[in-house]
């Protein structure tokens, strides 16, 4: 007979198809699924919500590194819309499920925009000292920090022991951040440079990985902080993988490796992914947003100016799918999690029934 267990496990394999479905036929994740999930026994987005269920209690800080500066040569203020929404989401249901205190992180001219796609989830923006503050307030507050993430690496190494020694965080989640090759250069998918605009977060990865803290990295292209778990085959198999355009010699593959890799059709949906198995585990689908959420949050991150990086266009769109797509994509992971706690619920009824 199943178990509750192999119900998660069937679940967890459900919800890796819909994440790691190409709708926008950019050719390129059933390569990053399959080398990533060949290194795992288990489905990757339920194995990066078991570890995080595992290591973060109440009351935890839990850092969530994202952002992209795109067209930086146009002008550096540029960033895309495939990496915000998934981490204010994913921070969204730590909050809710786990009772974790989420800190954004993001380049610092970023910021801002960031607080306000943070509070169409609805937490409300406020200092990381405040955020623990309302944790434990005897009135209902739902509250999350955004702080600046330098690009310079030696800037990066002081804010990285600063977050883990002030904060001691129990999780580090990186959404769609681009990550140093073997020469310290961060690329774009398309094989061009993009070291100098990018916060690296990849020291605080490294920092994170020494002390023992949970790491969780989510990708769709094979240049971002996480694939180093799946180096070699990016540079066997993904277009610039070896050799990138920029003359570094190093190729796009990241060296930073992760304890769990989430290879998505677009970050984002990675994030949803692991929220949406939060919400499983937990028993909650509360626990993940809803469509009406994820529509605030796309068109909250066309107000303030993110852009779609496939289009170039100020849109409610991430990765060339309109809004209304992401809303369809976000009402199927809820209800595959929703059928699957009704049938959790209709095992436990028939073993009390049999215990009689
Ligand atoms: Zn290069």
């Amino acid at each position: 007979m199943q178990s509750k267990e192999d119900v998660f496990e069937l679940l967890g394999e459900r919800i890796d198809q819909l994440v790691s479905l190409d709708i926008a036929s950019r050719n390129v994740i059933h390569l990053l699924y399959y080398f990533a999930r060949s290194k795992m026994q288990y489905p990757l987005a339920m194995s990066a919500a078991r570890l995080l269920k595992e290591r973060v209690k109440p009351g935890d800080y839990v850092l969530l590194g994202t952002g992209w500066p795109d067209r930086p040569h146009v002008t550096p203020k540029i960033a895309e819309t495939d990496g915000p929404p998934g981490a204010v989401s994913l921070a969204r249901a730590l909050h809710l499920g786990l009772g974790a205190v989420p800190i954004i992180l993001i380049e610092e001219h970023l910021v801002s925009a960031t607080e306000k796609v943070l509070e169409a989830t609805g937490l409300r923006v406020v200092s990381a000292e405040e955020a623990l503050k309302a944790h434990h307030y005897h009135a209902p507050i739902h509250a999350a920090a955004v702080i600046g993430f330098p690009s310079e690496f030696d800037q990066a190494e002081q804010v990285s022991d600063f977050l883990i020694n002030n904060f001691k965080p129990s999780a580090v989640i990186v959404i769609e951040k681009g990550g140093v090759n073997e020469k310290r250069e961060i690329h774009t998918s398309r094989g061009a440079e993009t070291t100098k605009w990018m916060a690296k977060i990849d020291v605080l990865i490294e920092r994170a990985a020494e002390k023992g803290i949970a790491t969780i990295g989510i990708g769709d292209g094979g240049n971002e902080i996480g694939m180093g778990n799946i180096k070699e085959k990016i540079q066997q198999h993904i277009p610039y993988g070896s050799e990138c355009r920029c003359g570094c010699g190093g190729g796009i593959a990241p060296v930073n490796k992760v304890d769990v890799l989430v290879a998505a059709s677009i970050s984002n949906w990675g994030a949803y992914g692991i929220a949406a198995c939060l919400a499983a585990l937990c028993n909650d689908i509360h626990v993940f947003h809803n469509a009406e959420i994820e529509e605030r949050v796309l068109k909250r991150s066309a107000d303030v100016s993110f852009i779609d990086g496939i289009t170039g266009f100020v849109d409610a769109s991430a990765d060339g799918l309109r809004w209304p797509i992401h809303t369809a994509f976000v009402t199927l992971l809820r209800e595959t999690v929703v059928q699957a706690l009704n049938s959790i619920n209709k095992l436990e009824a028939n073993s009390l029934f049999e215990q009689k």
